[in-house]
C-alpha cells in the first residue's frame, strides 16, 4: 500500500461488515435494530505505546456479551484479533483506542419483524487514544456526584454486557453538569453503588478499597485493580457499597480502559484530603502505569504485518 493510501487512514480505520475504510467513510444504515434499539453490544480494548492491553480478555467479554444477545457476527475470536491488528497497522497510531460492535442488524425483507431474523455483522475501529478525563481533571482529582437519576436495573438488562443503554448514564452527566461537577455515579434501587458514565468506581475508608459486587460492567481496568491491590499487599473487596460510605469515604477512584485509573478528589461537593488525589488512589494509579510500561498483559501490535 502506497504511503498515501496509508495516509487515508491516519484519523482512525474502521472495519464494517467485511470491509475496511477510513473512519469517515463508516456508516451502517440508519434502520438496522442496532441503531435504532440500541439492538448492540459492544467492547473497547486499548493499544497503549505500541501494545494491546489485555486483549484477549476483551475479546472474550465480547463474545460473552455477543451470546448473551444471542447475537452471531460470522467473525470468530481470532478473525476478530486479527480485524483489530490491521486496524491498528492502518493508522499507523502507537496509542489508540480502538473499539468493536456487534450489531442486530435489519430482519430479512418477507420474514416476521422479529430480531431473530436479522443478519448480525461487525463494525469495529482504531482511532487516536480517548480519555474520558481531561489532563487537568486527572491532576486534580475528579469532582463527581451521586446522582438521583438509577442505573437501570440488572433485572432489566445485564449491565455485565456492555450496551448503549446510555439514557441513565447521560442523564447523570448532565445532573453534575449543572451542579458543577465533573461527572456521576449512579446508584440501584437499593441505595448501593453501581457504576457512572463509562466507568468503575472503587471507595477507600480505613484503607480498605471497596468495589460494588454487582449493577456494573466487570471492568478490565477494574480487575487489573484487583491484581495491583493484590501486588501491594492492600485489601481490596468486592461487596454492595452503600450511597452513604461513598459519600464519606476517605479516597474514591473510577476506572476505565479510556482513562487508566481516576482518582476523585470532591464526591457531592465535599472535598476529600487536601482537594488533590489521594494517596492509596495514586499509588494505585502509578502502578498501573508503570506495569503496563512493563509490557503487563500487553500484546504488541502486528504493525510488520504483510501489506495486502
Ligand atoms: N462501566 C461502564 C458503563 C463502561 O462503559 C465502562 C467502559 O467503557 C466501564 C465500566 C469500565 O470498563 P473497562 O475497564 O473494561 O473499560
Amino acid at each position: 500500500m502506497s504511503e498515501m493510501q496509508t495516509n487515508r487512514f491516519a484519523a482512525g480505520a474502521a472495519y464494517v461488515d467485511g470491509v475496511f475504510k477510513p473512519m469517515a467513510e463508516a456508516v451502517i444504515p440508519v434502520n438496522d435494530f442496532g441503531y435504532r434499539r440500541s439492538d448492540v453490544t459492544y467492547d473497547v480494548v486499548g493499544v497503549w505505546e505500541g501494545n494491546f492491553f489485555r486483549l484477549d480478555d476483551h475479546i472474550a467479554r465480547f463474545r460473552n456479551s455477543m451470546n448473551a444477545l444471542r447475537l452471531q457476527p460470522p467473525e470468530s475470536n481470532d478473525t476478530i484479533k486479527d480485524i483489530l491488528h490491521k486496524l491498528v497497522r492502518l493508522t499507523g497510531l502507537r496509542s489508540a483506542y480502538v473499539a468493536m460492535d456487534c450489531l442486530r442488524g435489519v430482519p430479512v425483507p418477507g420474514k416476521p419483524r422479529h430480531p431473530a431474523n436479522a443478519r448480525n455483522y461487525l463494525v469495529a475501529y482504531a482511532v487516536p487514544w480517548i480519555s474520558i478525563v481531561t489532563e487537568e481533571q486527572y491532576e486534580r482529582g475528579v469532582h463527581m456526584i451521586i446522582a438521583r437519576t438509577l442505573r437501570i436495573p440488572p433485572e432489566s438488562f445485564d449491565p455485565r454486557v456492555k450496551n448503549f443503554h446510555w439514557g441513565d448514564l447521560t442523564a447523570g452527566l448532565f445532573e453534575a453538569l449543572d451542579q458543577g461537577a465533573d461527572t456521576a455515579v449512579l446508584l440501584d434501587t437499593d441505595g448501593n453503588v453501581t457504576e457512572g458514565p463509562g466507568f468503575n468506581v472503587f471507595s477507600i475508608t480505613d484503607g480498605v478499597v471497596a468495589t460494588p459486587i454487582r449493577g456494573g460492567l466487570d471492568g478490565m481496568t477494574r480487575q487489573s485493580v484487583f491484581e495491583l491491590c493484590g501486588e501491594l499487599g492492600i485489601p481490596c473487596v468486592a461487596r454492595a457499597v452503600p450511597a452513604e460510605e461513598l459519600r464519606q469515604a476517605d479516597e474514591i477512584f473510577t476506572c476505565t480502559t479510556a482513562g487508566g485509573i481516576m482518582p476523585v478528589s470532591r464526591i457531592d461537593g465535599r472535598i476529600m484530603g487536601n482537594d488533590r488525589p489521594g494517596v492509596i488512589s495514586s499509588k494505585l494509579k502509578d502502578l498501573f502505569w508503570a506495569r503496563r510500561a512493563e509490557g503487563w498483559h500487553a500484546t504488541p501490535v502486528n504493525y510488520d504485518a504483510p501489506v495486502e
